[in-house]
This record gives C-alpha cells, sequence and structure tokens, in this order.
C-alpha cells in the first residue's frame, strides 16, 4: 500500500536499526493495511487534532495524517523513534508534532485543539495506567471525544464486559460508566512483529456529555473497588467497612446484601454509592 512517499516500514526498521525492546512494550504493527483500517475506525479525522502514545516506527501515525488528521501530536519514550519521526514530519511538515517524552509525565494538553480523537496501539506496560487516567480526568467531559484504543483482548473483553461475566469488574464500571465502548477489531499475534503471546483487540470509546447515571466518583470508584476486591463474596461482607449499615443501605439502592459484585449491574453501584454519600 503506497500512502505517502515514505518506504514501507520494514524497511524503515531495518534503516534505523529498530529492533523491537520488550522493556517497552514494543510490538510493531507493519502493514499499512492495518493501520490504515485502525485509523478508520477512529472516525472522521478531518476536523480533529489526534493524540497517539507511542508512535514507534510511525505506521499508525502514518495512516492518521494519510486519512486527513488536521494535526498529529505523538509521544513516544524511545529515542531511536526520533528520527524515523522526524522523516515523516517532513512530508507532513505542520501536522505533526513529536514529543520524545514519557506519555507518563507529559500533558499533552496545551498541544490540543478541540475536538481530540486519541489513537494509539498502546504499550501493553502503560495503557491500562493511561486508559485510567483518561477516564478519571478533574473534569467531565474530557479533553477527548473519542479514544480507539488497542489493548490484549482480555483488557479488551474486560472493558467492555456485562454483568454475570467472568471480565465483568472495575475496568468495565470505570468505562461504561462515562463512555460508549466497542470492540471493533481483532488481531491475531501474527499481525505484530514481534508478535506478543496474547491476542489483541481495538476498543472505540465515545464519551458520554454526563456520567450514565449520577453518582459520586471516589465513592463509586471506592465501592467498587471494595467489592471485586472480594468478587466471590457477598456484598454485605465484602462492603463490611465501607459504613456500619452497609446491609441497609444496599437494601435502599434497590439490590439484594446476599449479592456478589459480579452480580450487580452499573446503574446499581452507581445507587449503591448515592446511598453511601447520604
Ligand atoms: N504505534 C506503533 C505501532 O503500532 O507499530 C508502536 C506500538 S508499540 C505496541 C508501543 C510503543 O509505545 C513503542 O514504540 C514504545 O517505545 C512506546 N512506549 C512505551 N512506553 C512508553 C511511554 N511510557 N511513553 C511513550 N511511549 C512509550
Amino acid at each position: 500500500m503506497q500512502l505517502d512517499p515514505l518506504p514501507p516500514l520494514s524497511d524503515v526498521i531495518l534503516n534505523y536499526r529498530l529492533a523491537a525492546k520488550k522493556s517497552l512494550g514494543q510490538n510493531f504493527l507493519l502493514d499499512l493495511n492495518l493501520t490504515s483500517k485502525i485509523a478508520r475506525l477512529a472516525g472522521s479525522l478531518h476536523d480533529c487534532d489526534i493524540l497517539e502514545i507511542g508512535p514507534g516506527p510511525g505506521g499508525l501515525t502514518r495512516s492518521l495524517l494519510a486519512e486527513g488528521a488536521r494535526k498529529v501530536i505523538v509521544l513516544e519514550k524511545d529515542p531511536r523513534c526520533a528520527p524515523v519521526l522526524n522523516d515523516i514530519v517532513k512530508v507532513y511538515p505542520k501536522r505533526l508534532s513529536v514529543f520524545n517524552v514519557d506519555a507518563l509525565n507529559f500533558d499533552p494538553n496545551s498541544h490540543l485543539r478541540a475536538p481530540v480523537r486519541i489513537v494509539c496501539n498502546l504499550p501493553y506496560n502503560v495503557g491500562s495506567e493511561l486508559l485510567v487516567r483518561w477516564l478519571t480526568p478533574t473534569q467531565w467531559p474530557p479533553f477527548w471525544s473519542t479514544m480507539t484504543l488497542m489493548f490484549q483482548k482480555e483488557v479488551a473483553e474486560r472493558i467492555t464486559a456485562l454483568p454475570c461475566s467472568k471480565a465483568y469488574g472495575r475496568l468495565s464500571i470505570l468505562s461504561q460508566w462515562r463512555a460508549d465502548t466497542k470492540i471493533v477489531m481483532s488481531l491475531p499475534p501474527e499481525s505484530f512483529s514481534p508478535p506478543p503471546k496474547v491476542h489483541s483487540a481495538v476498543v472505540h470509546f465515545q464519551a458520554l456529555k454526563t456520567p450514565r447515571f449520577p453518582a459520586p466518583e471516589k465513592l463509586l470508584l471506592a465501592t467498587v473497588a471494595m467489592a471485586f476486591n472480594q468478587r466471590r463474596k457477598m456484598l454485605r461482607s465484602s462492603l463490611k467497612s465501607a459504613a456500619p449499615n452497609i446491609e441497609k443501605l444496599i437494601q435502599n439502592a434497590g439490590l439484594n446484601p446476599t449479592a456478589r459484585a459480579e452480580e450487580i449491574s452499573l446503574e446499581g453501584f452507581c445507587a449503591l454509592a448515592r446511598e453511601l454519600a447520604n
């Protein structure tokens, strides 16, 4: 696929000696057809700024630009990628900004203009931490309107899981409270170089204007954490330390005190957090 005048990704990796580093979670996508499909799954890019964490050799970055993104801001920790990314800047001089930084220690907000879409093949070692940060900003709605993110398939399933399933838990509640979430693509290990041990999946998040059900954020997250820390226990015992009259509060929320965390819907947890706040 000829997206741009730049060489194929396999040549880029050879020319710049970009041997993948496991410590940086480097599993590269070298097929520009695949990266372009991910870019298109993010939605229309023309009037949007895009934040990409971990561009690596730049496959997804090139696709985002070729698909017409207004501006792409990339944060890459590995300094070996800088010359590769600068070659892309030369093709798209005003539309790509490269920051050689650790995404965990850099706030890109002042470089982004709304609407913002986040699109990344995330490094697995920091993916969940970044996701939790993006879902729990100080203000809602957040700086992003959609996120299209690659995770290990198991993490993608936890994000989108419904009650009474093994995958349902804290990440499901946190994600679905404030966003519509959907797995939009699954990829086998062979799609990557080197292939990881596990399958991967892309999740699309659409931020809701307000959370799906009202609830005090800190109490909701603390209650959900407590309940799922002992997911096989009945709520009345897993939440025993939350309040002296916890059984009554659980009932007031319309829930059964003998139910287990994985049986409680998002709406149920929000009702319980409101009761606890009262
Ligand atoms: N986007 C590229 C692709 O699809 O081929 C590379 C994806 S690879 C899974 C993850 C990338 O994230 C690597 O390039 C790695 O160097 C980078 N990375 C790892 N930890 C990072 C961090 N804390 N901040 C920024 N980038 C990081």
